[in-house]
């Protein structure tokens, strides 16, 4: 049974990877900031159609800028499980703002969950993904790790970190068996952009379950390729824009 780590898995992205997921038979460790959420995630997987009601779930509500909760999280995970396959580093979060209206404490709290906390994730997972065949982890970062949008300069920051931090980690692994892949997403219809970019109309938005669709098809990937990052934009963006 392969297990998995997915961070922000109470809603949005993360619960649609956490169902995806399960659907393929791995076990979880779900984290996010709300524990109630994180419940009816779990509730929907064990309750959705061909569920595998042997999944074992647990649930870790944690805020992931506190580097206690990434120390304890590892410690929390090998009293249920004995091994680690894949890791999700997907909470994160987004503000749009005019530049001059950032301060510190902005930059420290985007920094810590986008850029941060998938780092020292990577660094703890490690010794439990060398022993997978092959480990697997899977970093979403955004359009925005390759463009500059107005408006979203820290959160553009962030996933800029996150990208290169993949791109860089995926060199260092390779020779522990370890694959590290970037998913850039455009928009996506969860709350984060709803209240990020109330201008886009939901209907023209990728779905969660989409993204989660890639996560799938990577993890399935077990002859000599690798695909080290997909872009998804929305079908009405231009391409290659
Ligand atoms: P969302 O707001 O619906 O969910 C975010 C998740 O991250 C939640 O589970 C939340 O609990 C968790 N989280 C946030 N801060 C946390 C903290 N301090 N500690 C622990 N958990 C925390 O957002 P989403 O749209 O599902 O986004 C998921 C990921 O996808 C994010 O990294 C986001 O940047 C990225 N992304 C989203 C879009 C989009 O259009 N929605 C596009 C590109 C990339």
């Amino acid at each position: 049974m392969k297990t998995a780590i997915i961070t922000g898995a109470s809603r949005g992205i993360g619960r649609a990877i956490a169902r995806s997921l399960a659907e393929l038979g791995c076990d979880l460790f779900l984290t996010g900031r709300n524990e109630e959420e994180l419940y009816k995630t779990r509730e929907l997987i064990l309750s959705q159609p061909g569920a595998k009601t042997d999944n074992k779930i647990v649930i870790y509500p944690r805020d992931l800028t506190e580097l206690e909760s990434i120390d304890n999280l590892f410690v929390a995970f090998e009293k249920s499980f004995n091994n680690l396959d894949i890791l999700v580093n997907n909470a994160g979060i987004a503000y749009s703002r005019v530049f001059g209206e950032y301060n510190i404490d902005d930059w420290n709290r985007v920094m810590n969950i986008n850029a941060r906390a998938p780092f020292f994730l990577m660094q703890k997972a490690v010794p439990f993904l060398e022993k997978a065949d092959p480990g697997f982890i899977i970093n979403i970062c955004s359009v925005v790790s390759q463009k500059g949008y107005a408006e979203q300069s820290l959160y553009t920051a962030s996933k800029h970190a996150l990208y290169g931090i993949t791109k860089a980690v995926a060199k260092d692994l390779q020779n522990k068996n370890i694959r590290v892949h970037a998913i850039l997403p455009g928009g996506v219809d969860t709350d984060m952009v709803k209240a990020v970019r109330p201008d886009i109309d939901t209907s023209e938005m990728i779905t969660p379950e989409e993204i989660a669709e890639t996560i799938t098809f990577l993890l399935k990937m077990n002859g000599n390729a690798v695909i080290d990052e997909i872009s998804i934009r929305r079908k009405t963006k231009l391409p290659w824009a």
